[in-house]
């Protein structure tokens, strides 16, 4: 992996006090490799993995051509015998699985159901609600034009052509690849290895859930926070407590974190003037820098790279405040994340919808409000901001169900403006 200074220093205009979101990410991206480690999986283990090769089918999808319709299979050429109705000689059934294996001649049709082989003659699907059964079911009469000659015929190959890539490297795969695997045959996938991220808190006034709170303390809630947004990400967790601001206390964490996992993430301690010792153990365990983001909340973030006993790890040191860990996370470790285990990185997609009240904002920094996306009373969707938007206020996030991202440039919004809203659904 290149290291940070290099990649820091190739950027024209960086500014550690008052980076854009958008520049420290290029930076994130530029630094993380994914991981190599490759494992061989029945497809059924392998949902929310990252695929390490593409799929390629070695079968044609449908295998033949078919029937998309129960009905009545003939030559389309049938069609084009004048205007009066088309009648045929009913040959034979073709059923799923049960091919019909004569062959349909001029005046011939054959009845056919779903999925059945197209016979040999035909290439064309009259449905049966568009024919009249005559001759006790020996045939079948409709108007020419209730049809074109092809229609209701599914083609060989095509869903998927034989030595097409069905699937492709770096795709997270969801229910319906693993079902796409299967339909190709496909038992066993390959995917990257799980990603090993470790996790502490940091701060002396905080408190473990189970604990009695002390006079001036919080507990710890980030992370469980973490716990949530990394699970979803399909991770391995190692949970390593909170961990006290003491010198050597704090550096064997962030050593045995390094030694055990690919990633570590910490909450607090790195705002700017912080007097705790979390910055300057970060700083000498390897290459990190410490970062003012343009951005609210989530102002302090420390990023890069750490060793200890010859294993190194990427180390995402967010801010401590609730709101902030969650919009660093989902702005910045998400992505980076997905990077490390090999993944595609897109960004979280957006919906415009109208902004039901104004909301002001200072252009030089990108901000993310909660927001409650909800149809208004004209029934169109429209986005209201939640109550209070302090940073520490993890109920505003809890009680929304999407960031209103106003961007870098953007100015105050004026009630019924358009605004970007990123959806938690299936992601907070
Ligand atoms: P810091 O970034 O360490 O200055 O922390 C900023 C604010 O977040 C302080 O009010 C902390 O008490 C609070 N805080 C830090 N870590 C946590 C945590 N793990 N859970 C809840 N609150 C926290
Ligand atoms: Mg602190």
């Amino acid at each position: 992996m290149p290291s940070l200074q290099s990649v820091i220093s190739c950027q024209s205009d960086y500014d550690p006090t008052a980076l854009p979101v958008t520049q420290a990410n290029a930076i994130i991206a530029d630094v993380i490799e994914p991981v190599r480690g490759i494992e061989q999986l029945p497809i059924r283990s392998a949902l929310s993995r990252v695929l390490a090769n593409d799929v390629i089918s070695s079968i044609d999808v449908p295998a033949h051509d078919n029937s998309a319709m129960d009905g009545y299979a003939f030559a389309g050429a049938m069609l084009n015998q004048g205007d009066g109705d088309v009648v045929l000689e009913v040959s034979g059934t073709a059923y799923a699985g049960n091919a019909f294996d004569g062959e349909a001649k001029a005046g011939q049709a054959v009845r056919i159901m779903t999925g059945a082989v197209m016979p040999a003659g035909c290439d064309t699907v009259i449905p049966q609600e568009f024919v009249e059964i005559q001759a006790g079911g020996n045939q079948v009469r409709f108007r020419p034009d209730a049809v074109r000659a092809g229609d209701n015929r599914r083609r060989q190959g095509e869903d998927l052509a034989r030595g097409q890539a069905a699937l492709r490297a770096g795709r997270i795969l969801t229910p319906a690849d693993l079902g796409l695997m299967a339909s190709l045959g496909v038992v066993e996938v390959k995917v990257r290895r799980r990603l090993r991220v470790a996790f502490f808190s940091t701060g002396d006034e905080l408190r473990s859930i189970g604990e009695t709170l002390d006079p001036g303390c919080v507990y710890d809630s980030n992370r469980y926070t973490l716990h949530g947004m990394l699970q979803r990400l399909n991770v391995e967790l190692i949970d390593m407590g909170v961990v006290r601001d003491d010198p050597e206390i704090m550096e064997a964490a962030f050593r045995t974190a390094c030694e055990v996992a690919d990633a570590v993430i910490t909450s607090g301690g790195v705002s700017v003037g912080d007097a705790d010792y979390t910055k300057q153990i970060m700083a000498r365990l390897g290459d990190v820098s410490f970062w003012k983001i343009a951005m609210r909340p989530g102002r302090p973030m420390a990023f890069g790279r750490i060793a200890s006993g010859g294993h190194e790890a990427v180390l995402f040191g967010l801010p401590g405040n609730p709101v902030a860990v969650m919009v660093t996370f989902y702005n910045f470790v998400r992505g980076a994340l997905h990077r490390l285990m090999g993944a595609d990185v897109a960004p979280l997609p957006r919906i415009r919808v109208r902004s039901a009240t104004p909301i002001r904002k200072r252009p030089g920094r990108t901000e993310y409000q909660r927001g409650i996306v909800a149809p208004g009373p004209d029934g169109e969707l429209e986005v209201r901001v939640t109550g209070e938007q302090g940073s520490g206020v993890l109920r505003s996030m809890s009680e929304a169900n999407g960031f209103i991202v106003l961007d870098h440039d953007q100015t105050s919004v004026a009630a019924g403006d358009l605004v970007s809203v990123m959806l938690f659904d299936g992601l907070v």
